[in-house]
């Protein structure tokens, strides 16, 4: 069991909960999907927003949230909606697996639950795109289930109260334990989010603000001046270099040539530039060219369009041709803005239109 740098006595949830609870009920964050004071959360705000904050910053998911939430307002809304609309809606924020996820969940909730959520851990947990960390939050924050859930934020805050010397990833299974330890068995969704905004706002990664904290008694970090070295990391992989050639094929009439890509993998079903496959040699012009979409007399632009995926960077050269237009998905290049393109493909867009 990892041992503590400075060991303290065993932290009582109540030790931790009241003043964290006092304090949240000052400075708490104002988030499109929370509830005000005193109202009770919506469990389909709660959810579409605990998906969308995997992997994913709050300031990133805000404008999302606001689009969605408008378009689609509850669950029955997002179902019925077509899947292709759903993943047009979420291009730009990544982890495109979510998108169908959310959309298979949301027709679960509408079809085999009557348009309620399950209120506990194992029925959540039931639902596509539902892991074990998003139950939790979703029953702490939407039910107030007394459920333990662990994002980053509160990672650091625990690794800290407790002086945790073990290295993520390693020491993640005892943050966990030990969280467990302190959640209350009333608001619990409050203190949840209350320690989602102290490590948002407080128990900041770099220069975490100990002179105003609430739990700046109890905290073993801040006892022994280790605050700004917690919680330990090991060093990341280095993440491999892939390369791939993007074809450009633009029609008499200025339309762009688009493709969906197969729904499973990588960018599963999200409209994209026709590439080559992305592999760890690099691709000799004629090679690429027998990979080409449509024929043409291709062109390479100067430059690179660089972009980092969990797993892997990659490195696409962009070849542009001029091209008849047959079948496939031509888009005008005025509206390529609606085609729903992920990330890495509007870096294409804008590295084609900043040389044209
Ligand atoms: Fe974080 Fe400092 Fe508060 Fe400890 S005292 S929980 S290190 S902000």
């Amino acid at each position: 069991m990892p041992q503590p740098i400075a060991p303290k006595p065993p932290l009582k949830p109540l030790a931790i909960a009241r003043p964290l609870l006092a304090w949240y009920d000052r400075h708490r964050r104002r988030l499109p999907w929370r509830a005000p004071p005193g109202e009770t959360p919506d469990p389909y705000r709660v959810w579409l927003s605990e998906i969308m904050l995997q992997q994913t910053t709050v300031a990133a998911v805000g404008p999302y949230f606001e689009r969605f939430f408008a378009r689609w307002p509850d669950v029955s809304a997002l179902a019925e909606a077509p899947v292709e609309d759903v993943m047009r809606a979420w291009a730009g924020l990544g982890y495109y697996a979510r998108a169908r996820n959310l959309h298979a969940c949301a027709r679960t909730v509408a079809a085999e639950h009557g348009g309620q959520f399950p209120t506990d851990e194992a029925g959540l947990r039931a639902l596509p795109g539902i892991g074990p960390y998003t139950a939790a939050a979703i029953a702490a924050i939407a039910f107030d289930r007394r459920a333990t859930a662990v994002d980053g934020n509160i990672e650091r805050v625990i690794a800290r109260l407790f002086a945790l010397a073990t290295p993520l990833p390693r020491v993640k299974p005892e943050l966990r334990r030990l969280a467990a330890t302190l959640a209350p068995a009333r608001r619990c969704g409050d203190y949840t989010q209350a320690m989602m905004d102290l490590g948002a706002t407080v128990c900041t990664s770099r220069a975490p603000k100990c002179p105003i904290c609430p739990l700046a008694r109890m905290c073993a970090a801040r006892a022994g001046g280790l605050a700004e070295d917690l919680p330990r990391r090991a060093p990341k992989p280095v993440r491999p270099l892939r390369h791939g050639i993007a074809f450009w094929a633009i029609a008499p009439d200025g339309a762009v040539l688009l493709r969906r890509r197969p729904a499973r993998g990588l960018l599963g079903g999200m409209m994209e530039v026709p590439s080559t496959d992305w592999r760890a040699e690099r691709w000799s012009p004629i090679d690429a060219a027998a990979e080409a979409p449509v024929r043409a007399k291709w062109r390479a632009l100067p430059g690179i369009v660089r972009h980092g995926f969990t797993h892997f960077e990659l490195e696409l050269m962009v070849l542009v041709g001029r091209a008849a237009k047959g079948e496939g998905a031509w888009w005008p290049i005025d509206r390529l803005a609606e085609a729903g393109l992920p990330s890495v493909m509007r870096k294409i867009v804008r590295h084609v239109l900043a040389q044209s």
